[in-house]
């Protein structure tokens, strides 16, 4: 690569030689790291988090194993640790004991920080030569505003790498035991937000459209607009006794899962006093659950292999 603008190539500075993973300059963990990584890990040569840079890094749904060695490598290496809401004590745990930890989500009832003056604090703090972790629920770009983060730091001429994590509505319902996709009951799913900026569900999106040609639909922040949702969806002519689950808190200990149908889910949510953060699910998949809740297994579910009530199945069709 030539280019020289560091507005318009905000990727890895020390790639002049190439653009190959091995040309990267790679962490010697040795004595350099208050906390190096455990032994086989170091041969996997996980990148140098150079100063000056800012790293947005997915945590995943909650569960500390569903971090990645790169937001691992990325905790061990921050000067400063920019966190929303979402992200549990036991991941801010693994960051240096002198990192400086800046909560960026809502507390209290307070209003949350404009976004703005979140991206603002990202580049003033890079441009103190700080090595920046900005750590986010589940991934970045999926509903958490990493890319207008992203492109501020674009703007500043901010070098900035992005690390992927597993998303709420894909690692969240595998820890509910639904599948995002099953060949038996979806091939396609449509993730959707509930929840506009000024508290409305989404206008520009076109909820009959979906309701009527997505099998699987998975809601983010959409609790609070369950009733217009699920009356959208009705309207739409989705039947009334397909499945939804809610999965609040997924993959943490006091993780909640509510099965209910269409017509029902306002009327249990409310029974059940079922609160935010949850992931909705709309769809046949959720039928999968009575064989594959894993988690439920492990206290005592007897799961059912033929959850569909299909007797046989075609394993070649696809
Ligand atoms: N970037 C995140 C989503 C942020 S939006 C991701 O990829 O998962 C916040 C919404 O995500 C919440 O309102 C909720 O709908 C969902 N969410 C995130 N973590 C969750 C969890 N552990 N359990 C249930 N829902 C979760």
């Amino acid at each position: 690569m030539t280019g020289s603008d560091p507005k318009n190539r905000p990727v890895a500075a020390n790639d002049q030689a190439g653009d190959t993973a091995a040309d990267e300059k790679v962490v010697h963990w040795g004595n350099a790291l208050p906390r190096a990584l455990p032994k086989g890990l170091r041969s996997l040569n996980l990148p140098e988090f150079e100063a000056g840079w800012v790293w947005l890094v997915g945590a995943g749904p909650g569960d500390p194993g569903l971090l990645t060695l790169h937001a691992v490598n990325a905790m061990q290496q921050a000067d400063v640790v920019v966190y929303d809401a979402l992200v549990g004590e036991e991941i801010l745990g693994l960051a240096r004991e002198d990192a400086e930890m800046i909560y960026a989500g809502k507390r209290g009832g307070k209003p949350s920080p404009k976004q703005r003056d979140i991206s603002a604090r990202l580049v003033e703090h890079a441009k103190l030569g700080k090595r920046v972790l900005r750590l986010k629920g589940g991934d970045p770009f999926v509903f958490g505003r990493g890319g207008e983060e992203a492109l501020a730091l674009v703007d500043a001429g901010i070098h900035f790498r992005v690390v992927p994590g597993i998303t709420a509505g894909i690692g969240g319902l595998s820890y509910a035991g639904i599948p995002a996709t099953h060949r038996d009951t979806n091939h396609a799913v449509t993730f959707v937000t509930g929840h506009m900026a000024g508290g409305n569900v989404p206008e520009n999106l076109d909820w009959t459209a979906i309701a009527q040609g997505s099998p699987t639909i998975v809601a983010y922040m959409a609790l609070s607009h369950l009733p217009q949702i699920t009356q959208l969806f009705l309207e739409a002519g989705r039947p009334p006794s397909q499945p939804v689950a809610l999965v609040r808190n997924a993959s943490l200990p006091d993780q909640t899962v509510l099965e209910t149908t269409l017509q029902d889910a306002v009327k249990d949510v409310a029974a059940a006093g079922f609160t935010a953060p949850a992931i909705i699910v709309f769809g046949d998949v959720v039928r999968m659950r009575a064989g594959l809740d894993w988690m439920g297994a492990l206290e005592g579910r007897i799961l059912n292999a033929d959850p569909l009530g299909l007797k046989t199945q075609d394993e070649d069709s696809a």
